[in-house]
């Protein structure tokens, strides 16, 4: 007995029978005892739907209204998922994320909780009522729907958790919990016991979608223990925690980001404070910057190369040619970025010489490297990173 939060994706709600069968876990979880909270996400593609006919009408719509547009696809989910708990014979009510008490900054499409005031689902709680929230949404000072950016359910479960002191939290998703590389693409796969925070943390933010990194970083904040598990075979799957076993495994999974735009600044001026100057001016208008390159300089010029998300890849073009003369800028939106990441690579030396003969065997170039205590990332050919994922996950992963 005790206090359980459930989240269920996407695929996990896509149609009428999953929602049955999502209905079926929640008051199968009820009925032993438990009060539980169910957070869940829009139904199977319906948010991409939605953008998409947001882009249809209007590419450039304000993000306000983006916000408006996009909760319906989670109030769509709550609702119906409610009907489905109702007909199985249990007491539950449906609560958009301002009714579950979400307060979020004003960043529309990208928000952040700034707090739960958990009053209202304390009391449906206290009357036994299965309390079912719409997850990836929030409301900000001004009354305003807010959404907390692309896979954001999984904060929000992980936020209310958090907030009521929960016994689990657990996500239910379409796989049977976190693998050593997307199990989807990459034959040999192994799916993990359990996995540290950190690792989770630079598997989620390095392109594991299983995750979203935000909700990992709350759960370590907040040590709420997640467990990643299919809701469609009921096995246990993944825990996420402080400690973890390592397995036998240098490391703990390959992961690989599209979502890199590599910015070239060649033949810059070699003058004191022009990096300052680059990179102040990138980060006033919240461009995020990734790895940074620079060349020494020869003949009073030098060259810097950075990366960015490809949708910040124009925007800081036309910012640089605005403030720099005489230099070339180019972006490259063809590249990918393949990391590894393991906290025994620490106290590993070769692991790197590992990874880049990997990718030397399969005759892959890299363009740029950088390394933390638990990950090591390269910037490659955009066409190459499927095979590079394989390569190096065959490298490190034993094929037993
Ligand atoms: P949900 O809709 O349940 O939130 P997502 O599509 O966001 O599910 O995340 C689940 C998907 O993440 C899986 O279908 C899988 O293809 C992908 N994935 C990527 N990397 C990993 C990994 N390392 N382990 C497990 N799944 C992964
Ligand atoms: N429906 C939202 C999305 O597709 C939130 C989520 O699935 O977590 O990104
Ligand atoms: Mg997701």
């Amino acid at each position: 007995m005790g206090l359980i939060v459930q989240k269920f994706g996407g695929s996990s709600v896509a149609n009428a029978e999953r929602v049955m069968n999502v209905a079926k876990i929640v008051t199968d979880t009820y009925k032993q005892g438990n009060d539980v909270v169910v957070v869940v996400s829009a139904q199977g593609d319906t948010t991409d739907d939605l953008i998409e006919k947001a882009n249809e009408i209007n590419p450039n719509a304000h993000k306000r209204e983006m916000d408006q547009l996009l909760t319906a696809g989670e109030q769509i989910s709550i609702s119906l998922l409610a009907m489905a708990i109702e007909k199985i014979g249990c007491p539950v009510i449906s609560l958009l994320g301002w009714q579950a008490g979400f307060n979020t900054n004003s960043i529309h499409t990208s928000a952040r909780i700034k707090n739960i005031k958990p009053n209202r689902l304390q009391a449906e709680i206290a009357k036994h009522n299965i309390v079912v929230v719409a997850g990836f949404q929030g409301i900000n000072r001004y009354d305003d729907l807010t959404t907390l950016g692309r896979g954001g359910s999984d904060t929000s479960a992980v936020a209310i958790a958090a907030a009521l002191k929960a016994d689990k939290c657990q996500i239910f998703t379409d796989v049977e919990g976190v693998y050593t590389a997307d199990p989807r693409k990459v034959e040999n796969a192994k799916k993990l016991k359990d996995i540290t925070y950190d690792e989770m943390l630079e598997l989620a933010t390095l392109g594991a979608q299983v995750l979203n990194n935000r909700s990992v970083e709350m759960a370590k904040k907040y040590g709420v223990e997640l467990e990643v598990l299919s809701s469609l075979n009921p096995i246990p799957g993944t825990i996420v925690k402080e400690t973890a076993k390592m397995e036998k495994m240098l490391i703990r999974g390959v992961t690989k980001d599209k979502d890199v735009a590599l910015v070239s600044i060649l033949n810059l001026q070699d003058t004191p404070g022009i990096a300052f100057k680059i990179f102040s001016k990138l980060s006033a208008k919240n461009i995020n910057v990734d790895i940074i390159l620079q060349s020494f300089g020869r003949d009073g010029t030098k060259d810097i190369v950075f990366t960015v998300s490809k949708d910040n890849g124009p925007l800081a073009v036309e910012l640089l040619e605005d403030m720099l003369d005489n230099c070339k800028i180019v972006c490259n939106t063809e590249v990918a970025k393949v990391s590894i990441v393991g906290a025994g690579m620490e106290s590993h030396p070769g692991t790197a010489s590992k990874m880049f003969e990997a990718l030397y065997e399969s005759n892959i170039n890299i363009q740029m490297i950088s390394t933390s205590e638990i990950k090591i990332s390269v910037i490659i050919d955009a066409e190459d990173a499927d095979r590079a994922v394989s390569a190096v996950h065959k490298a490190f992963i034993p094929n037993d």
